[in-house]
């Protein structure tokens, strides 16, 4: 039987009778709803912010639109800078505030719901999610890589949020404000727009192969390259709320660890407490036994056969909720005490924003 460390413990199997499910699993079209409202969400959110920039282009010959700070939710180092910046000072940076209010609240939903914002919420995720679907459908399968190459590959992540994570925590309160108050710092949004839009060879190149990895293997990206997944994954560790495998009930039969996009054997763990898994439920989803499989609280009491009901389970709609009270709370209260857009005069962006693609990093300057 195969074992991983740190991933739960492995339980004897053996020959079972099937309590068929009652109830049908609603998890995936709930959870499919969720990532297309929030992939609408940051669609109008990058109209507006296309509108914002061009109106500052034409030099104010255009239809003006509020900039929509919540673009911001794209500049996931701004929001740990202004995190660092915030915990140092205790003061709510003036650049860019609303990346460290939505950093705060995707860190929370990993702390409590593994990392639920990858896989209900992240549009990457939901894009990455819909390739390698795609590519299932193409070629028939998706490829999964030999432990050797998987397991380095998935430190590619974690290396990357080092770097990060060491050139932030090296930075003074002091050189966090200067960085954020450069041309640069002011226009990092209107930067990352322009490399979509103006994409050079290189960039094209490097996108298309990107997607297609990730149509060959599940979840590329997410798996082996995102340095924010890599910090949700390590914050998710924490969460009460996992996947649990009731041995008891369970057949098995292996469907949850055939579904799993993370390649994690659910069938042989009482809980899933690896740092790859995404709070999905496709496990749930796939798994035929009465109350065999569930995103759940540890029980209260040892679990004894009367009191498995007694686990209390996260479905998806609370997990909608939940996930919904925490985005939208921290946006109204970020907004309620003015702490949500960037105040700077429209000069400063008429001057900035049509040279944004000459400033450079104040590092290299
Ligand atoms: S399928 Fe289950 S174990 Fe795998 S990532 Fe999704 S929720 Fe986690
Ligand atoms: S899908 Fe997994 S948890 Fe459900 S019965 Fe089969 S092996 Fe057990």
């Amino acid at each position: 039987m195969g074992t991983l460390v740190n991933e739960g413990v492995p339980l004897d199997t053996g020959k079972k009778t099937l309590i068929r499910r009652s109830a049908q699993d609603r998890s995936q079209r709930i959870r499919r709803i969720v990532q297309w409202l929030f992939v609408a969400l940051n669609g109008w959110l990058g109209v507006q912010f296309f509108l914002w920039v061009r109106y500052y282009e034409h030099s104010g010959n255009a239809l003006y639109v509020p900039r929509p700070a919540g673009v911001e939710g794209w500049l996931p180092i701004a929001g740990l800078m202004n995190s660092k910046y915030f915990l140092s000072t205790g003061q709510v940076p003036q650049i860019h505030p609303a990346a460290m209010f939505l950093f705060a609240a995707f860190m929370l939903m990993s702390l409590l719901f593994k990392k639920a914002f990858c896989a209900w919420l992240c549009p990457v995720g939901t894009i990455s999610e819909y390739l390698w679907k795609l590519g299932r459908k193409i070629f028939g399968r998706n490829l999964h890589l030999p432990r050797w190459a998987d397991l380095p590959l998935r430190g590619l992540k974690y290396l990357l949020l080092g770097f990060f994570l060491f050139a932030i925590g090296a930075m003074s309160a002091e050189a966090l404000d200067g960085f954020m108050e450069t041309p640069y710092g002011l226009v990092a949004d209107v930067k990352m727009l322009n490399f979509f839009r103006h994409m050079g060879q290189t960039a094209l190149v490097t996108i298309g192969l990107l997607v297609l990895l990730s149509m060959l293997i599940q979840n590329f990206w997410c798996r082996y390259l995102c340095p924010y997944g890599a910090l949700m994954g390590i914050t998710s560790l924490f969460s009460p709320v996992k996947i649990r495998r009731d041995a008891d009930a369970c057949i098995d039969c292996g469907k949850c660890a055939r579904a799993c996009p993370a390649n994690l054997p659910v069938d042989k763990l009482v809980q899933v407490r690896s740092a790859e898994c995404s709070a999905c439920m496709i496990c749930v989803a796939a798994c035929p036994a009465q109350d065999a499989l569930q995103f759940s609280l540890p029980p209260r009491r040892a679990a004894v056969p009367a009191q498995r009901w007694y686990r209390r389970t996260v479905g998806p709609l609370a997990l909608t909720a939940i996930l919904a009270y925490i985005f939208f709370g921290l946006v109204l209260y970020a907004r309620a005490t003015n702490h949500w857009q960037t105040i700077m005069p429209q000069s400063v962006y008429m001057h900035l924003v049509p040279r944004a693609d000459q400033l450079t990093h104040p590092g290299m300057e």
